[in-house]
């Protein structure tokens, strides 16, 4: 392996093309997801089979999106070809919607290594196919991991710990360092499990997505501002009052159950 060609792949910037390498730590994300032969599994940016593989090892089938055709073709021409259903696509464009639709009665398990300029959109993004996901674990840099597991009262506490807490239970599966991939990239990476809360169905998870999103769009939009402020084109101080909220309160201040009572009233309000 010279530094630029990796099991005869040249890594692709734009792509994030950051692979695993270090067999310990792939075999306990394996580990860590408990998959069954039955599960139906989508991997998001395979890329040369860390984690692919291993998987294969275990589930009749695995469906994999990928960007990259040279990397299609590497993985057509792997011993496990025959387990891989392959769909060569950029994930932000791909139809989920009619993904699902082609079998409602299945339950997903999703998992990626995520290239890092993709990983929250993607996140966000999978909020509304939630009622055909069983869970979903990725790879996200440190950084981003403490935002989405952050409580209120930290300064890492904003929009994005809001949405992705209210929508997926979030647990913190195992550290890895930088060290531990190729190329290796500047910062470490955290994996994450995220399970849907199973009490929403499609319509509810549109509206609340649709009314979190504004609310903390515009809560969080001056961070040092108190929420009477911030809010002030939503929500009366009566409002807040009325929900047991203290209109002085900083956005970063505000539980997740809050931010659902405000959701609940906007949507009574508003739409
Ligand atoms: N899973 C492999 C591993 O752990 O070694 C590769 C992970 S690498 C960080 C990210 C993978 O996602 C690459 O294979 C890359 O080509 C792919 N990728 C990047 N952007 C993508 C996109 N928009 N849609 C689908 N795949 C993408």
């Amino acid at each position: 392996m010279n530094r630029f060609t990796y099991e005869r792949h040249i890594p692709v910037k734009r792509f994030g093309q950051n692979f695993l390498k270090n067999k310990t730590i792939i075999n306990t994300i394996i580990q860590k997801m408990h998959l069954k032969t039955i599960d139906s599994v989508i991997e998001i940016g395979p890329g040369l089979g860390a984690l692919t593989f291993p998987i294969c090892n275990i589930v009749e089938k695995i469906t994999v999106l990928e960007i990259d055709e040279n990397i299609i073709f590497l993985l057509l021409k792997s011993k496990y070809y025959k387990h891989v259903k392959m769909i060569l696509t950029d994930v932000i464009k791909f139809d989920f919607h009619y993904f699902f639709s082609l079998n409602t009665s299945i339950l997903y398990r999703l998992i990626g290594n995520l290239p890092y300029n993709i990983a929250t959109c993607l996140l966000i993004n999978l909020i509304q196919y939630n009622v055909y996901i069983f869970d979903m674990h990725f790879m996200f840099q440190k950084e981003v991991a403490h935002r989405l597991l952050a409580i209120p009262g930290n300064k890492k506490y904003g929009k994005l710990s809001v949405l992705a807490q209210y929508f997926y239970k979030i647990i913190p599966v195992l550290d890895v360092d930088r060290y531990n991939f190729f190329p290796a990239p500047k910062v470490d990476s955290v994996f994450l499990r995220f399970i849907p809360y199973n009490k929403f169905n499609q319509n509810k998870i549109n509206r609340y997505f649709f009314a979190l999103e504004q609310i903390t769009r515009m809560a969080f939009q001056h961070r040092r501002k108190f929420l009477i402020n911030n809010l002030s084109k939503l929500f009366s101080e009566k409002t807040l009052l009325k929900f047991n909220i203290n209109p002085f309160l900083r956005a970063e201040d505000v539980s997740i159950h809050q931010y659902y009572l405000l959701a609940k009233n906007f949507l009574k309000l508003y739409v």
